[in-house]
């Protein structure tokens, strides 16, 4: 389509659809595939964070599900590029509301690694390709699609379904769901929640092996390790230099592994895995969650060579930015490192400061997580209708798949309805594989329109089975 009439196009569409540039405005056929097409609208609003400007979400999401009958809020906060929706099917109200939680905003590009537009949503070879298909745009259209579905089918319904499409996951800004929790709890109030987390994997054959089902995540935890030394003119180094104090205790800390930190999920998770994996595999394992000590351990170190698994069976330790000097003939007074510590829910972060501490070794270094305290969030549990109607959902999806329980090696907002004891449940909701899973956060991410139509149909049949009145 000629340059001048697709700019002519498009001024007409967004006039019509406020904030949404639909496809073939951008010489794309539109997906015959509705979450396909919702998901392409929701990638070309670029809601990449910092800044995570969402609003445009909210407008592209509230006429629609106005038109629906969705009592929708648009929750405007002191930052005008920041708005959030909260999208409400009323049922009779003889059960409490289910929600559904996406986050608007994603992480950043960079551009010259993409091979196309990471913004332009496009359909191709059968999949979705742009920033979010899979974290957490992918998501969002799946939940919003699966709610509009209820809607259009006119389901009479026992409890209410609340769809938010929320900020600041991605960049930790001050409108996250923890604002959102503490200003406006009462429109996110509800029994259970279906939010971000478990996955469905494919193997190499393609066919779903499991569906894990987050019920809890990794704590994340900013450790600081400063080293100090006398600071003095480089032309007279003495023994006492911070940046190799740093370079040494960061040294140690490199050779040192986690001792394995095995819950109830992660056991339940790694059995599933055993039973869909061959031997010899299959016995690590299962012996890297087994009560013997030595097998344990020998398995540990065949399972860990997948990082997945091995940052679900310990707490982790990532350096993740060093500091240190300030000019090129000055040798600096003090060098610091700022380690990423990701811990298993009941795990004490002080103890294992203090363990590297004891490692470390050297009294010029300090390790330190400040003052802040780290509350643990509980896990949810699983007798739950929320969590039982979508193990039912899944099952029937993907027959002969595996479903279980999963703690979460990253994070998520969830914590913000978890801390509150209501129970949220994990999932991004589309069978991946193994390479599509390591393009979240990275290059030419893509979620296939066969894996989004599949999970659609799962939310749909869990919200029917959760929701719908007896
Ligand atoms: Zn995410």
């Amino acid at each position: 389509m000629r340059h001048s009439s697709v700019v002519r196009l498009s001024i007409i569409c967004s006039l019509i659809f406020p904030g949404a540039v639909p496809a073939i405005a951008l010489g794309q056929a539109p997906s015959r595939d509705s979450t396909a097409a919702l998901l392409g609208e929701l990638i070309r609003v670029n809601t990449s964070n910092p800044p995570g400007n969402v609003r445009g979400i909210a407008e592209l999401l509230a006429p629609r599900f106005r038109a629906l009958g969705f009592e929708v809020k648009v929750l405007q906060t002191a930052d005008t590029g920041k708005a959030i929706i909260i999208a409400r099917l009323k049922g009779d109200g003889s059960k409490r509301p289910v929600l559904l939680a996406a986050h608007a905003d994603v992480v950043g590009v960079e551009r010259e690694k993409w091979s196309l537009d990471p913004f332009a949503g496009v359909e191709k070879d059968g999949h979705v390709y742009g920033r979010g298909a899979i974290d957490f745009k992918g998501g969002m259209a799946v939940f919003a699609r699966a709610a509009m579905m209820l809607a259009e089918r006119k389901i009479p319904l026992a409890r209410d379904v609340i769809f938010v499409a929320e900020a600041d996951e991605e960049g930790g800004g001050p409108y996250s769901t923890t604002w959102l929790a503490r200003e406006h709890w009462a429109d996110i109030d509800a029994e259970f929640a279906l939010n971000e987390g478990g996955w469905i994997m494919k193997g190499d054959d393609g066919k779903v092996r499991y569906v894990s089902v987050s019920t809890a995540d990794k704590a994340s935890i900013p450790l600081t390790v400063t080293a100090r030394g006398t600071s003095t003119h480089s032309s007279m180094p003495r023994p006492d230099n911070a940046i190799f104090a740093l370079s040494r205790a960061l040294a140690k800390i490199s050779t040192y592994e986690t001792p394995l930190t095995i819950t109830p999920e992660t056991r339940q998770f790694f059995g599933a895995l055993s039973r869909t994996s061959t031997a010899p595999m299959s016995g690590y394992l299962r012996d890297v969650v087994g009560a013997d000590p030595v097998r344990a351990r020998k398995a540990d170190s065949i399972v860990s060579r997948d990082p997945l698994l091995h940052s679900l069976i310990r707490n982790t330790i990532a350096p993740v930015i060093i500091n240190g000097g300030f000019r090129a003939n000055v040798i600096p007074g003090s060098a610091q490192a700022t380690i990423n510590l990701r811990m298993i829910p009941g795990s004490d972060p002080a103890a294992l400061v203090a363990e590297l501490t004891r490692v470390v070794a050297d009294p010029s270094v300090e390790l330190s997580i400040g003052s802040r305290t780290f509350a643990a969030t509980p896990v949810s549990p699983v007798n739950t209708d929320l969590y039982r109607a979508l193990e039912h959902a899944a099952k029937a999806q993907f027959p002969g798949a595996e479903v279980t329980p999963y703690l979460f090696q990253a994070g998520t907002d969830a914590g913000a309805w978890r801390t509150k004891n209501v129970p949220v449940y994990g999932i991004y909701p589309y069978p991946i594989d193994a390479d599509e899973l390591t393009r979240m956060h990275g290059n030419d991410e893509k979620v296939s329109v066969a894996s989004l139509r599949q999970g659609t149909e799962m939310i749909y049949q869990t919200l029917l089975d959760v929701a719908r009145k007896p």
